[in-house]
């Protein structure tokens, strides 16, 4: 008898034990499902709301209030006004920068001396015009368009577009034909009569690239302005 009532005492304080667990189970259990539940619809009428209201003409409408943003030509214009102030050029700075067709900027660059493997190089080339080896440096100075070209990020820059802040020599124009550069923006141009000049014209236009002169106007030209008193 008495293991026997032992053995039901037993079972029935299992089953008691079993049954206050689950209420204490279900009692926390309820308010964190209850509250997941809560957050997650919250969340989710959150993001319908944010769906909705950015596809309403009111929203649309907002947008326009956002009046100080710039367009793509002011912005990488002005990354190529950027790059020309890291130039050591005591009279000419000029900066490039490459963008391809989904509007990224695969390429920047601005004039200076060759620099690989050659410790102070902006001391050890000359940076006058005067005639001479050690005096003339359009002999050594890499020009912006260049070094865009040469420090691209894509292994392809076929279709490409350049800004530069001056009218590309002949020099880099052969490199723009070669590279598959397709369009060049630029902001200023060296009105000159030479042979290099006119040979420059020339070949962008053999090779059908598009020369677009930068429109100085909105709300960059100030910034513009400012980068060229630098
Ligand atoms: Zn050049």
């Amino acid at each position: 008898m008495s293991p026997k009532r032992n053995g039901n005492r037993a079972v029935n304080k299992t089953s008691k034990a079993n049954g206050s667990l689950r209420k204490i189970a279900k009692s926390t259990k309820r308010p964190a499902a209850g509250k997941r539940t809560v957050s997650k619809t919250s969340k989710t009428k959150g993001l319908e709301t944010m769906i909705a209201e950015s596809t309403t003409p009111s929203a649309a409408a907002d947008k326009t209030k956002h009046t100080r943003n710039i367009a793509w030509d002011q912005y990488f214009m002005g990354v190529a006004l950027i790059s020309a102030k890291r130039s050591k050029d005591p009279n000419t700075q000029v900066g490039a920068c490459i963008v391809n067709s989904k509007k990224r900027i695969v390429g920047v660059g601005y004039n200076g001396m060759p620099d690989k493997g050659i410790l102070h190089n902006d001391v050890k080339f000359p940076w006058t015009k005067e005639p001479g080896y050690q005096k003339n440096k359009h002999l050594y100075v890499c020009h912006a368009e260049m070094n865009a070209i040469i420090n691209k990020m894509d292994a392809d820059i076929q279709d490409c577009t350049l800004y530069t802040t001056l009218y590309p020599c002949h020099e880099c124009s052969k490199l723009m034909i070669q590279s598959g550069i397709k369009k060049v923006v630029y902001l200023d141009i060296k009105d000159r009569d030479t042979d290099e000049d006119a040979a420059s014209r020339f070949l962008l236009q053999m090779a059908n690239i598009k020369i677009k002169k930068y429109q100085r106007k909105g709300n960059m030209e100030s910034l513009i302005e400012a980068l060229e008193k630098l």
